[in-house]
């Protein structure tokens, strides 16, 4: 049995990761979308656009120094998209499991929101800890979750940490 509020985090990550820039491709974000579950997703302008709001808010998580931080952030942001907690079983595979957003054919940017911020939320009180962060790589910066266990990471992937470590030692040489 998948855990829906574990799987909405590497979705969320995936989803800033073609989001957080300033023209997102629809296209890219219908594929991970694909990739993530959600078959036949149709996007409008007006669509991409409300997607791309609502992960410039959900970087703040990602950013925010200190667990405190992030839990304010989720804690401003459940305040701002959420509706009461309701459970449903609409989705193939996954079972009873909560939602909190309006509806579930409702828009876009508050079901990004709302479904990103329960799995970061239950990560966060999981680990005690920042659910995620930002890749400490300066050509990269993209969000990245604690997901796993293992020391925590710097880096968003290993690519970026093979980069900045031959970077930092051409640097010294
Ligand atoms: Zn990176």
């Amino acid at each position: 049995m998948a855990f829906p509020h574990r799987d909405s985090v590497p979705r969320a990550v995936d989803l800033l990761g073609v989001l957080l820039v300033p023209a997102p491709d629809p296209a890219s974000v219908v594929r991970v979308l694909r990739d993530h579950g959600e078959p036949d997703v149709r996007l409008s302008a007006a669509d991409v656009a409300e997607l791309h709001a609502a992960a410039v808010e959900l970087r703040e998580v990602f950013a925010a120094p200190d667990v405190a931080s992030a839990a304010s952030v989720l804690n401003r942001l459940f305040a701002a998209y959420a509706r009461p907690p309701r459970l449903t079983d609409h989705e193939e595979g996954y079972g009873w499991h909560l939602h909190a957003d309006a509806a579930d054919d409702g828009p876009w940017g508050p079901w990004l929101v709302t479904s990103s911020a329960l799995g970061l939320a239950s990560l966060l009180a999981e680990r005690q800890d920042v659910p995620g962060g930002l890749c400490a790589s300066p050509s990269c910066g993209k969000p990245f979750a604690h997901t796993g266990g293992g020391s925590p990471r710097r880096y968003c992937s290993p690519r970026c940490a093979t980069r900045e470590r031959v970077a930092a030692h051409r640097a010294r040489t």
